[in-house]
């Protein structure tokens, strides 16, 4: 039996998408003799609590212990969005303990997590990503960076460099808005992008390996209600109005192409492991820039990783089980 822990929550602003993520993953891993998947929610402290509340303490030794129960874990899904999961601080503990889990490693998930990271790797990498200036203190010097951007763009994003579900992510159309945006952004993060805002059309695609081979799926779109973007609210809120296309229709094969290529790169580049959603914007003068990496995609009913992975024909829980037969065996 390959003893399989499910990490989710958290100590980020995600914890409760981390929750909708594992639920997914739960339900879709295939019934199997050989997978004993146990779940634990991680709380702000890194304790570790099943169903029961029952708190558990993952050892060193590879061994999660509570009083005189214990066994052994052999893979570790940490399906946690971000810190200390997207963040890679978690992974470095279990590549520290010599426990395989599923998803990137500490270097690729640290550097994508942080937006102004990705972005410089990109630039190294030669991959086209969205123009932005980089602020790191809410002082005025820096400050009247964004206000030049947001004169010179029209409209700016003013983004925390460290969050993801669009928490701390704020268009500014403004100079009124500059302050109570940076003022958050901040609150949440020593650095803070403003971006050039470009989206027209925004399109994903999931990145993964597949009996070791990389797959891109073709992108996916995204359509926020035009009175907004695709915040928070339209990613999990009732009433949400952003529509989503598992196949996003009227794209060149150049555009395709070139999508599929710096996915491609990007994956191998960033020296990412097993999944990834990759998300760009289409503008309308056809141009197309990478604006981020998502090391391990929210799995919640309008997330589009598990939807292309299924249009590309690959089964979610298929895949995991692999996954973890294949780590746990070599
Ligand atoms: P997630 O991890 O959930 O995908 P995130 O918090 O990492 O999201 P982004 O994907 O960078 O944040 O931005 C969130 C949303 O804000 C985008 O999906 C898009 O709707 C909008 N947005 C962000 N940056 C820009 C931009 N430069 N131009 C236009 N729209 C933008
Ligand atoms: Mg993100
Ligand atoms: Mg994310
Ligand atoms: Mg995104």
């Amino acid at each position: 039996m390959i003893n399989t822990l499910l990490i989710c929550g958290g100590g980020g602003s995600e914890h409760e998408v981390s929750l909708r993520t594992a639920d997914f993953i739960e339900r879709h891993l295939e019934p199997c003799d050989d997978i004993d998947l146990m779940r634990v929610e991680m709380d702000g402290r890194g304790r570790l609590r099943d169903s029961e509340g029952t708190t558990w303490h993952l050892g060193q030794d590879r061994r999660l212990r509570s009083g005189d129960d214990e066994r052994e874990i052999h893979y570790v899904v940490p399906a946690i969005h971000g810190y200390p999961g997207e963040t890679g601080d978690l992974q470095s503990l279990l590549e520290l303990y010599g426990i395989p889990y599923f998803g990137c490693g500490p270097e690729a998930s640290k550097i994508c997590f942080n937006k102004i990271s990705t972005k410089l790797w990109l630039s190294a990498l030669g991959i086209d990503n969205t123009p932005y200036q980089f602020l790191c203190s809410n002082e005025s010097e820096e400050t009247s960076k964004a206000s030049m951007a947001l004169e010179e763009w029209g409209e700016i994003f003013i983004k925390a460099s460290n969050q993801g579900s669009s928490v701390g992510c704020y268009k500014v159309t403004s100079a009124e808005e500059l302050p109570a945006a940076l003022e958050q952004a901040f609150e949440l993060s020593p650095y803070v992008l403003a971006e050039k805002s470009l989206r027209v059309r925004e399109l994903e695609v999931a990145a993964y390996t597949y009996d070791g081979m990389l797959v891109i799926t073709p992108p996916g779109e995204v359509c926020a209600p035009s009175d907004t973007f695709y915040s928070y609210e339209e990613k999990y809120n009732e009433g949400s109005r952003a529509v989503t296309h598992v196949e996003a229709e009227g794209l060149s094969e150049a555009q395709l192409g070139w999508i599929h290529e710096a996915s491609r790169k990007a994956f191998i580049g960033l020296q990412l492991k097993d999944l990834s959603r990759i998300d760009f914007f289409l503008t309308d003068d056809g141009e197309i820039y990478l604006n981020e990496v998502n090391t391990f995609p929210g799995m919640t009913p309008i997330s589009m990783f598990p939807k292309m992975m299924e249009n590309a024909g690959h089964d979610f829980g298929a895949y995991l089980s692999n996954r973890i037969r294949a780590a746990v065996k070599s």
